[in-house]
C-alpha cells in the first residue's frame, strides 16, 4: 500500500501544479509500526497515520495546497485527548534521541545523495584526512560506546585488538544476522540508512588495519539486502569504496554474505565459522576473533546498531557521545517494543531512561485498561522485570543485576493476563529449536527443562520439580559453551525469582 501511497501523492501533486515545491520522499521504519503507513509532513512535522489511497487527495488538497492539517486523519495517541500537532510533541518520539537511527524515516536509503546531505560520508573523510588509525581507536574508546549486539563489551577494546593483532591480512564484519523474535532494528538501519554501515565499516577497517569486510545478513531480510547491496554499488562507484580513498592510500571494500537464518549464527565464532561456508556452530574461545577470526585472520566483528553510530562519535566527538547514557553505558540505545503495549515500535532512546518511561510513557501504556505485570527485556534469553523494578534505569550492567539482560534490544510486555510459567515455557520452545547440538547442557539441558515445564503446567508437577526445574537451569547456565544456552535458562530463572507463585499455583502438592 506504501507503494501505491507514493505514487498517487505524486499525481496529485502534479494535478494540482505543486510537483516543484513539495517533494515526496520514500524512507525506511520511523519506528511507530503501530501507525502504519504513515505520511509526515515537513516542516510542520503533521502525523499522519494508517494512510489509506482515497485519504491522498483529501491530504494533498487540504494541507498541502491550502495549508490546513486536516485533523480527522492525524494520528491520536492511545490515552490522549487531543492529537498532537507536531511529530516534536508526541509521546512516542518526544523521550527519544535517535543516534543510531537518526537517519531512518528521514532520508531515502536508495539515493547516495541523501544520505550525504545528511552529513553522510563527512565522518570518513575526517578520518582518512585528519586522523591516524591510533586517533581513531582512542575516540572510540573515550566515546564509551559497548557493543549493542548484546555483549556490552567495551567497543573500543576490542577495535585496539584488532589493530594490535599480528597479521598481515584483517577484516571487519558486521553482524546483521538478528536472529531474536521481534527484533528488527538491525533491520531497520539497512532498510532505512544502509550507507551509514558502509561508512562505518570503512572507518573501522582504517582504525584497525583491515582492507576488506564482510556484513552478515540474514536472507530473510531481503529489502535489507537489496538496499545494502545499492549502497555498495553506490559507495564504490562514487569513489567511497575501492583503491585509495579520498587519495589517502587507503583500500578497501565490502561484500554481503547471506545467512540462512540459524539463531546460533549470531553468535560471532559461530557467525565466522558461517561466513567460511562452514557449518555456523560456536568454537571454544579464546582464541578470539580479534586474533584468529575470519579465515583464521585477525577480525573486527561488531553489530549493525554499533557501527551505526560511529560515524556520529566521530564527527560530534567522543565527549558528546559519552554525555549521553549512564556512567558505565554511554550513548543511547534502540529497542523493539512489542506484546502488551499501545506503541508497538522501535524507539531509541538514551540509557538510563527507566522502564517505567519506556514502558507508559514512549509505548503508551498497556491496552484495554490491563495492569502491567512484567517486560521481558534481551529477547527470547532475556528474563522478565516484574512492576517493582519499574523504575530501574536501563542499562547493561542493571539489567544483568535483575536477571535479564540488554540482549540486542527486543522488549516485550505482558500484562495481568499473561501466565508468567507459559511465558517461560514459551521462550524455552524457541532456544531448544535453536540449539545447535554441540554441548550437552543446552542440548539436553533445554529438553529436560521443558519437559518440566510441561508436566508443571499440566497439573502433574510437585513443588521439587520446581526447584529441580531452577537447579537445572543453573546448571545449564553456567556449563554451556555459548551465550545461547549460557542465557536459555534466564526466561525460566527470573519467572521463578518473581513469579514463583505462579510457578506454585500449577502444582499439585501446594503449599
Ligand atoms: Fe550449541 Fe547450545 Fe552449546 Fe551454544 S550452548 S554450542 S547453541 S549446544
Amino acid at each position: 500500500d506504501a507503494f501505491k501511497i507514493i505514487d498517487l501523492f505524486n499525481k496529485e501533486l502534479e494535478k494540482h501544479g505543486i510537483e516543484k515545491e513539495v517533494k515526496v520522499v520514500q524512507t525506511g521504519c520511523f519506528g511507530l509500526c503501530e501507525a502504519g503507513p504513515i505520511v509526515i509532513v515537513y516542516p510542520e512535522g503533521s502525523f499522519y497515520s494508517q494512510v489509506k489511497l482515497d485519504d491522498v487527495p483529501k491530504i494533498t488538497e487540504e494541507h498541502l495546497v491550502k495549508g490546513r492539517i486536516v485533523q480527522e486523519l492525524i494520528y491520536k495517541e492511545p490515552g490522549k485527548k487531543e492529537a498532537s500537532d507536531s511529530i516534536n510533541n508526541m509521546g512516542f518520539y518526544k523521550k527519544q534521541q535517535r543516534v543510531a537511527l537518526r537517519n531512518c524515516g528521514v532520508i531515502n536509503p536508495e539515493i547516495l545523495e541523501e544520505y550525504i546531505a545528511y552529513d553522510g560520508y563527512a565522518a570518513m573523510a575526517k578520518v582518512l584526512t585528519e586522523m591516524t588509525p591510533e586517533q581513531v581507536v582512542e575516540e572510540i574508546k573515550n566515546s564509551g560506546l559497548r557493543g549493542r549486539g548484546g555483549g556490552g563489551f567495551p567497543t573500543g577494546l576490542k577495535w585496539d585488538f584488532t589493530r594490535k593483532a599480528e597479521g598481515d591480512t584483517k577484516y571487519v564484519a558486521c553482524n546483521a544476522d538478528e536472529g531474536d523474535p521481534g527484533a528488527f532494528m538491525d533491520r531497520s538501519v539497512l532498510e532505512g540508512d544502509p550507507h551509514t554501515l558502509v561508512e562505518a565499516m570503512a572507518i573501522a577497517a582504517y582504525a584497525v588495519g583491515a582492507e576488506y569486510g564482510f556484513v552478515y545478513v540474514r536472507a530473510e531480510y531481503p529489502i535489507a539486502v537489496k538496499r545494502l547491496q545499492i549502497a555498495i554499488d553506490q559507495a564504490r562507484e562514487n569513489g567511497l569504496l575501492g583503491k585509495d580513498i579520498f587519495e589517502s592510500g587507503f583500500n578497501f571494500d565490502m561484500e554481503i554474505r547471506e545467512g540462512a537464518g540459524a539463531f546460533v549464527c549470531g553468535e560471532e565464532t559461530a557467525l565466522i565459522r558461517s561466513i567460511e561456508g562452514g557449518r555456523g556452530m560456536p568454537k571454544v574461545r579464546p582464541p578470539f576473533p580479534a586474533v584468529k577470526g575470519i579465515f583464521d585472520k585477525p577480525t573486527l566483528l561488531n553489530n549493525v546498531e554499533t557501527f551505526a553510530n560511529v560515524p556520529q562519535i566521530i564527527l560530534k566527538g567522543a565527549d558528546w557521545f559519552a554525555s549521553i547514557g549512564t556512567e558505565k553505558s554511554k550513548g543511547t540505545k534502540v529497542f523493539a517494543l512489542g506484546g502488551k503495549i499501545n506503541n508497538t515500535g522501535l524507539l531509541e532512546i538514551p540509557m538510563g531512561t527507566t522502564l517505567r518511561e519506556t514502558i507508559f510513557e514512549v509505548g503508551g501504556g498497556i491496552p484495554n485498561g490491563k495492569a502491567f505485570k512484567a517486560v521481558q527485556t534481551g529477547g527470547p534469553s532475556g528474563g522478565c522485570i516484574p512492576e517493582a523494578h519499574l523504575d530501574t534505569p536501563i542499562d547493561f550492567d542493571n539489567l544483568i543485576q535483575l536477571g535479564s539482560m540488554m540482549g540486542s534490544g527486543g522488549m516485550i510486555v505482558m500484562d495481568e493476563d499473561n501466565c508468567m510459567v507459559d511465558v517461560a515455557r514459551f521462550f524455552l520452545d524457541f532456544t531448544e529449536e535453536e540449539s545447535c547440538g554441540k554441548c550437552t547442557p543446552c542440548r539436553e539441558g533445554t529438553k529436560r527443562m521443558h519437559e518440566l515445564l510441561d508436566k508443571i503446567t499440566e497439573g502433574k508437577g510437585t513443588l521439587a520439580d520446581v526447584d529441580k526445574l531452577e537447579s537445572l537451569a543453573k546448571t545449564i547456565k553456567s556449563a554451556s559453551l555459548c551465550g545461547l544456552g549460557q542465557t536459555a535458562p534466564n526466561p525460566v530463572l527470573s519467572t521463578i525469582k518473581y513469579f514463583r507463585n505462579e510457578y506454585e499455583a500449577h502444582v499439585n502438592d501446594k503449599k
